[in-house]
């Protein structure tokens, strides 16, 4: 694990790390004009599965396809899985959560706001988390340039509590506070129910699962799932006990209608350069000499680049060159996942990664990597 702190930290954000975080190395935090205009939106980008479940239901395979680019201990040209790609396909990324302040907060008042924060939770924290042998505190936090808190955190158990609105209070300093909560819980949090009727509404559906399991955070349709007839609708909690009491059972039934409860489980992600666009490397170790635009493969210093032709350097096809449609990174995720199960060791505990059916062997059709 690398370290950093606020000082060689590349990013602009006035942010505060924990000594081990391995955040100031993240390509979503890079010193980047592209980056920082969609910050928030490449978070998501990361973080939402169900763009990559839908990318693997729809197969768009091509193979020999090779990231030309030199690379850091590439000397021969060809896909090879670095240990940084490993560290980042196993790392856990929560999204940050971004607390609403009214009045808005200038950055000297911060450090004040979120001590406030952490001894307004902690008591209840510790109750609720009695093994969790983490010290409750954020890997960073910032304000942001609208005078809102972001605070970010790479404990499951302290990011899960941030999750439940109750959780906080109404004021921390005399400053209102709302926080925006994100849309999808971590993957250890979610079920999946598969092939439910069309005639079933989503509404109909999240009240009949309140009803048995209260802590209930979300009820969603998986993007890309839909047909005429049935579509999977995943389903997070922020009990552990409900989402084990589900998954036990195995089933759930609608108007009479039995389903199957599944676990819901994650497919890689991938680490993408933000100055070559290729996948395998961050900004700091890239080898290419100019910043290439993702939109047409030019030099992003040449020319406009806000409406350029979007054609990917990869695969001439009509796609950002970082778009996980893209064949050339199916292909790279598909190394990339024989490289994590001949290594389950990598994984942290509770992770469990989602296999993709163009991914697995002939003799082993096994759907999930886990270090267990
Ligand atoms: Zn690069
Ligand atoms: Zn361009
Ligand atoms: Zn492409």
């Amino acid at each position: 694990m690398s370290q950093n702190n606020a000082q060689d930290s590349p990013s602009t954000f006035k942010r505060h790390l924990t000594k081990h975080s391995t955040l100031g190395d993240d390509t979503r935090y890079v010193n980047s004009k592209r980056q920082r205009q969609n910050s928030q939106e490449n978070v998501e980008e990361v973080y939402n599965n169900d763009e990559r479940i839908e990318e693997w239901i729809e197969p768009n395979m091509r193979h020999g396809i090779t990231f030309n680019v030199n690379q850091a201990g590439n000397d021969r040209n060809q896909t090879r899985i670095s240990k940084q790609a490993i560290n980042y396909a196993t790392d856990c990324h929560f999204p940050p959560i971004k607390i609403v302040c009214t009045p808005k907060i200038q950055n000297q008042n911060g450090a004040g706001f979120v001590q406030a924060l952490t001894k307004h939770i902690e008591k209840k924290f510790k109750n609720e988390n009695p093994t969790c042998k983490k010290l409750l505190a954020f890997d960073a936090w910032w304000v942001n340039s609208e005078g809102d808190m972001m605070v970010l955190t790479k404990c499951i158990e302290i990011f899960i509590h941030l999750c439940i609105l109750a959780n906080y209070p109404h004021e921390i300093n005399n400053i209102k506070i709302e926080p925006l909560l994100p849309k999808y819980l971590p993957p250890p949090f979610s079920i999946l129910i598969k092939f439910v009727h069309n005639h079933i509404s989503i509404d109909e559906i999240r009240q009949e699962v309140k009803e048995k399991y209260i802590s209930q955070y979300s009820c969603n349709e998986l993007i890309g799932t839909k047909t005429n007839r049935t579509r999977h609708v995943r389903v997070d909690f922020t009990d552990r006990n409900d989402y084990n009491t589900i998954l036990n059972n195995g089933q759930i039934s609608f108007f009479s209608q039995l389903y199957t409860v599944n676990e819901f489980l994650e497919a890689s992600k991938l680490v993408i350069c933000s100055k070559c666009n290729s996948p395998g490397h961050m900004k700091k170790q890239c080898q290419l000499n100019y910043d290439r635009c993702r939109r047409c493969g030019c030099d992003w210093e040449t020319g406009n680049h806000f409406e350029c032709a979007i054609q990917c350097h990869y695969c001439s096809g009509e796609h950002l060159s970082t778009d996980y449609k893209c064949p050339a990174l199916a292909d790279y995720r598909c190394e990339l996942v024989k490289e994590l199960k001949r290594h389950p060791e990598c994984l942290p505990e509770h992770v469990q990664l989602f296999i993709p059916a163009q991914c697995r062997d002939r003799n082993d059709r096994s759907h999930v990597i886990t270090n267990y």
